[in-house]
């Protein structure tokens, strides 16, 4: 309808344009417990189809779920943060978990050898997507650490094929 501007629906009135996939940007604050990575899949499932982005969902889902399942395991805090952005053609999931960053050395070194051990799974699947990863210390109030991967739509969309022609 051009000309006219509408910020609230009213019952009867047409309804609003889906969201684009650029308008996709959502912070949610999840609990670190197991059943999290199930339910940070339905949500990004729903976020996605809602933006007109299901073509992404398998490798987006699994990029989720491996993220969620290890900012949850090590966490030391109740709740683990995730924001989930589509910007350029890509997806940016970002998790942060409570663990602090080790100011030892030698522990901090360990401790990212057994973040990356649990991250396998993600690795095989963004590199198939033809992204990228990483985690580091969080620049945000109270620390912790940041977890990160950038899942391009071209990539995603030959990761679903790919997958579903192996069977
Ligand atoms: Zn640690």
């Amino acid at each position: 309808m051009p000309g006219t501007v509408a910020t609230c629906l009213v019952p009867g009135e047409a309804r609003p344009a889906p969201p684009a996939p650029e308008a996709l940007a959502y912070c949610l604050t999840l609990p670190a417990s197991c059943t999290t990575p199930r339910i940070a899949r339905a949500a990004t499932r729903t976020i996605l189809w809602a933006h007109g982005l299901s073509d992404i969902t398998d490798a987006a889902v699994q990029t989720v779920s491996e993220l969620a399942a290890c900012a949850c395991r090590f966490a030391s805090a109740a709740e683990v943060y995730m924001s989930l952005r589509y910007r350029d053609g890509s997806l940016r999931v970002i998790l942060y978990d409570s663990h602090p960053r080790h100011t030892n050395p030698r522990l901090a070194a360990a401790c990212d050898v057994r973040r990356r051990a649990s991250l396998r799974l993600l690795a095989c699947v963004v590199r198939a997507s033809d992204g990228d990863w990483g985690f580091g210390e969080a620049r945000e109030p109270g620390g912790g650490t940041r977890m990160w991967a950038v899942v391009p739509r071209v990539g995603a969309r030959a990761f679903a094929q790919a997958d579903h022609t192996r069977g």
